[in-house]
């Protein structure tokens, strides 16, 4: 194998800048390094990014927790059935594994690679409680038909807005939609980071209380608060098992200050994305779908599909990009391949044609703000090399 000459180009890189950082080190010093003042300012400013000061902003230690505090909060559980897409990371399914309830997983509308609402209604059974739609890449599913299906079957609607900060759905933002609730991911290369962290954003204040009690181990200290004019500091009540999901000050430091910056990232992401759409116009690729005139899309993932005349399979071409040095990732592998999800659920990939086939020939490249103009340039070059050989 011959080495590559330029340095590794990383599929995924963080964006940490100064203010983070003197954030965290202000957190170190002050002294309160766990959850207090700036996870609290952090769900306050999130509610302002969206827009809406009504809205709950739940800070947790992961999307994951937040999908898992949602779902709780509705008392979904044994006997009953979330509908959600195979072309997904295994967080969105596995808290409903968590609950003791059941995974309806569907195919994608392969124009988007979102979920296809038609599969969702055709997958309806009287168990179905909630859908779970994932904004794929950062591009909004369909939620106007998947909400017109939840109010017709009347079902919950969580939103796994992992990839989708900045969205837009017709003009609004993820977060803000008649969803029961929605939850953002913080992960190290998601379109904002606090390193491990999420939140879970909700308009209904019954499914927020509960989901701040959970998030803590079960502890009620705001009911006992409101009755009991002097409560002593020590003294708390433990009201359900709950988890252990509250987001750090450290973390929560991080994220004040790429909140501030998730508009501009955005604005770079779009800005390479547009670069590659250009470049790889007359290449036998399918280039990633467009979210709709005046929406928002964060690219959070760039993902082409090779076409059939394509002279290389999808493993050798991550392979020849792979000695050119760049890193290249596949967002997913689908569920229904997946040795728990497929023997759980005896899932076949015929089921699942459109995300199979999507699978099989798709390809996620590196596109992050860290990337100059020098790294657009190399990951251009390659591709175009390795689809002309
Ligand atoms: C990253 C991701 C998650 C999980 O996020 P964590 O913050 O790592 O728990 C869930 N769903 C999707 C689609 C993701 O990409």
């Amino acid at each position: 194998m011959s080495k590559p000459a330029l340095p590794f180009l990383p599929f995924a890189l963080p964006d940490i800048g100064e203010e983070e950082i003197a954030e965290v080190v202000d957190t170190l010093r002050n002294g309160w390094i766990t959850t207090g003042p700036k996870a609290r300012r952090f769900e306050l400013d999130f509610a302002e990014f969206l827009g809406d000061t009504s809205l709950q902003c739940i800070a947790v230690n992961s999307a994951t927790a937040g999908l898992h505090l949602a779902l709780e909060a509705l008392g979904i559980g044994p006997g009953d059935e979330v509908i959600t897409t195979t072309h997904t990371f295994t967080s969105t399914a596995e808290v409903v594994r968590y609950l003791g309830a059941d995974v309806r997983l569907v195919d994608i509308d392969p124009a988007t690679l979102n979920i296809d609402p038609r599969a969702v209604e055709a997958a309806i059974t009287p168990r179905t409680k909630a859908i779970m739609p994932v904004h794929y890449a950062g591009l909004a599913a369909d939620m106007k038909t998947i909400h017109a299906i939840a109010r017709r079957h009347r079902l919950q609607v969580v939103e796994d807005a992992a990839h989708a900060l900045p969205t837009t759905s017709q003009g609004r933002l993820v977060g803000t939609l008649p969803s029961a609730a929605t939850v953002f991911s913080f992960y190290a290369n998601k379109t904002i980071t606090t390193a491990e962290g999420g939140m879970l954003v909700t308009g209904d204040a019954d499914l927020a209380r509960r989901a701040r009690v959970m998030r803590l181990h079960g502890m009620n200290r705001d009911a006992f608060d409101r009755f009991t004019a002097t409560v002593p500091s020590w003294y708390y009540e433990i009201v359900a098992p709950g988890f252990k999901y509250n987001l750090t000050d450290i973390a929560a430091a991080l994220g004040l200050h790429q909140l501030r910056r998730a508009r501009a990232f955005a604005e770079q992401r779009a800005a390479i994305a547009a670069r590659f759409d250009q470049a790889f116009a007359d290449l036998p690729l399918l280039l990633p779908p467009k979210a709709p005139p005046g929406d928002l899309h964060p690219w959070h993932l760039y993902v082409i599909r090779l076409a059939d005349n394509a002279p290389i399979g999808r493993d050798a071409f991550i392979e020849a990009l792979f000695q050119q040095g760049i890193g290249c990732s596949v967002h997913y592998i689908p569920l229904h391949l997946h040795p728990y999800w497929r023997d759980r659920y005896a899932l076949s990939p015929t089921q699942f044609p459109h995300s199979q086939r999507a699978f099989e020939r798709m390809v996620s490249l590196p596109l992050y703000t860290r990337m100059g103009e020098t790294e657009v340039e190399r990951v251009i070059q390659a591709v175009r090399q390795v689809l002309q050989a």
